[in-house]
């Protein structure tokens, strides 16, 4: 499933340091290495705090990592700087969670639309018209949206703008962020089809941030779980509901609420909060809530080793 002559973005022992108080360290992304693919999704789920949208936005380049690498097509994000990372910003665009808080409330639709385009000199004034019609097709909204303003809309058609937007410079990534987290259930769901829609026509890679376990899994070739800056478990999406092997993936799991639920039955869940960032304990960073803790986990933090092809687990029990 993962072919690595698609491999298009990895990162190597990605690792993000804030400065706190007192001299303190907030270790908010901690030695992760992840690889995304064309035409496949990664999705990366956790709670919130976890660090899921710190590496989002070095992946982006708002940020840079602390230590480590992120290669997109073998070159090092982090090393760009000027015109060179202005240009990259083309390849990897971002869908976010409001995008009426991205845009301009006095800017039309058409001009929300064509404005990247603008802005790296690929279209004409006189052409602006004709591109956002084009992509509000692609996005399945009407082509006279264009003169209108993003606050006479619905949130899913403003969503669908940030869509029109972001796949208007042909990207290679685009990464949502909780991109569907503020829209209505029945609304998410045709959001996400037309983000699986739009993937497949235009071979892009897509990178998920989301703390919706039952939603990412629905439609991610990978999940990529995060626990206090870590990667705890990889696995292949289909995957997730049948063999997520790690305590806080199948706490995860457990949370999710089913009609069918049976509440006699005792469910893997966690009930107390995760520590602070600035606190992550020595050994296993789940420690403190994991129920199948031992003495190995509080002195030596687990690596990812891998338990089945493509699935890879950070915990000191045998699977
Ligand atoms: Fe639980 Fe230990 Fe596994 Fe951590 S390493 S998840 S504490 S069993």
């Amino acid at each position: 499933m993962f072919d690595e002559k698609d491999l298009i973005l990895e990162a190597k022992h990605v690792t993000r340091k804030f400065p706190a108080s007192e001299g303190r360290v907030l270790l908010a992304n901690d030695d992760i290495n992840l690889k995304l693919y064309r035409g496949q999704t990664l999705g990366i789920v956790g709670e919130s705090g976890c660090g899921k949208s710190t590496f989002m936005r070095m992946v982006v380049q708002l940020d840079k990592p602390t230590e480590g690498e992120i290669l997109f097509m073998g070159k090092d994000l982090s090393k760009m700087k000027g015109e060179e990372m202005r240009k990259n910003r083309r390849h990897i665009q971002m869908v976010f969670q409001d995008p009426a808080a991205a845009f301009n409330p006095h800017m039309k639709v058409r001009d929300i639309i064509c404005e990247p385009l603008m802005n790296f000199g690929l279209i004409k004034k006189s052409e602006k018209d004709a591109v956002a019609r084009k992509y509000l097709e692609m996005v399945e909204l009407p082509g006279d949206f264009a003169d209108r303003y993003p606050h006479n809309m619905s949130g899913g058609q403003r969503q669908r703008i940030g869509i029109a937007r972001a796949i208007a410079l042909e990207p290679d990534i685009i990464m949502c962020d909780e991109a569907t987290s503020a829209l209505d259930v029945s609304v998410q769901r045709t959001i996400i089809e037309l983000l699986v829609k739009l993937q497949k026509e235009k071979n892009i890679a897509m990178g998920f941030i989301c703390h919706d376990m039952a939603l990412i899994s629905q439609f991610s070739h990978q999940v990529a779980v995060m626990y206090l800056g870590n990667i705890v478990e990889v696995i292949p999406g289909e995957l997730v509901t049948s063999d997520a092997k790690h305590p806080y993936t199948v706490a995860l799991l457990g949370a999710i609420f089913d009609l069918n639920m049976d509440f006699t039955k005792k469910i893997e869940s966690i009930e107390s909060e995760a520590p602070s960032p600035l606190d992550v304990p020595k050994g296993c960073p789940f420690q403190d809530r994991c129920e199948h803790c031992m003495d190995i986990c509080k002195t030596e933090k687990p690596k990812l080793k891998e338990v089945a092809p493509n699935h890879e687990v950070a915990c000191h029990l045998d699977f």
